[in-house]
């Protein structure tokens, strides 16, 4: 497995190997990786000949200094799970590398970007854009893998290339959850034993949504439902909402969608911010 630090380096050996007819693979993250991780990798190695992971805890994309500074950093064991799993090439650049002189360019979303992660968390969306921009320019591939534990963020991107004209296909992985169903994620790993306990709450409340929803209960009464759920195990809940899953406009009815419905939730866990989602269909 060849890690790079550098961009130059790099772009020289990918170029290398595209000059030798392979297939480029990219699964952006941003460390402390976990199984839902390497399902990516996994998917990436499948229809790839290179597949690269990029691990970059950007700080652009956070909008709370405290998260940036928590988010939890294992580059060692990372390499040692990649190189356990074939991952071929581990780009891990430094902030100035990346950045170099203060960014400049933000983007806007229009509607899909200020529901949900872009309400609660603003400016996030334009971070995420901006470095997954530079990783695509950068590692120019031909496949790039998301996880469907962001939807949102799936959503953007897919907008961001679409729009862009960038030369690549998207891939969406299924979440991965723990046995209690608990979405795997980086930030479980700031969780005491009781938090992590509690947290199982928000997949359990998705599914309970998803019952009284399908039992045809209004948008309204079903978040009232979960908020007590959420609220009795001890999270804070920051929104639950069902959306169009392409558009991302918030239902009322979840007959008023064009596309699938999706539902999304986000919490606190102490101070723990975790997301999950599950289709409604
Ligand atoms: P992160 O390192 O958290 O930024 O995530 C990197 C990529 O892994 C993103 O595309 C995430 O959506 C994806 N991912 C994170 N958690 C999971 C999971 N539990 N199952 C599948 N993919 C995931």
């Amino acid at each position: 497995m060849e890690i790079f630090r550098e961009i130059g380096p790099l772009k020289a050996f990918l170029k290398d190997k595209r000059d030798h007819g392979s297939s480029i693979g990219l699964v952006p993250t941003m460390g402390a990786l976990h199984q839902g991780h390497v399902s990516l990798i996994e998917a990436c190695k499948q229809q790839n000949s290179v597949t690269v992971c990029s691990i970059y805890v950007n700080p652009s994309q956070f909008n709370n200094p405290d998260d940036l500074l928590k988010y939890p950093r294992t580059l060692d064991q990372d390499i040692v799970l990649l190189k356990k799993f074939g991952c071929d090439v581990v780009f891990s650049p430094s902030n100035d590398e990346m950045y170099g002189e203060r960014s400049i360019i933000t983007f806007d979303f229009g509607a899909v970007g200020k529901v949900m992660e872009g309400e609660f968390r603003p400016g996030h969306f334009s971070g995420v854009a901006l470095v997954v921009s530079k990783f695509f320019n950068i590692v120019e591939p031909d496949r790039a893998y998301f996880g469907q534990k962001d939807w949102q963020q799936f959503a953007i991107i897919q907008k961001l290339v679409d729009e862009l004209k960038f030369n690549l296909t998207l891939h969406r992985v299924d979440t991965l959850r723990e046995h209690d169903g608990l979405a795997m994620s980086s930030r479980n790993l700031r969780l005491d034993e009781n938090q992590r306990r509690s947290a199982t709450v928000l997949y359990e409340s998705l599914n309970m949504a998803k019952d009284a929803l399908q039992a045809g209960h209004e948008i309204a009464a079903v978040r009232k439902q979960v908020l007590e759920k959420v609220e009795k195990q001890g999270l804070k809940l920051e929104y639950f909402e069902v959306a169009d899953s392409k558009n991302l406009n918030l239902l009322k009815s979840v007959k008023d969608g064009e596309n699938r419905p999706i539902m999304c939730i986000a919490g606190f866990v102490g101070d723990v911010r975790l997301i999950d989602n599950m289709f409604l269909d």
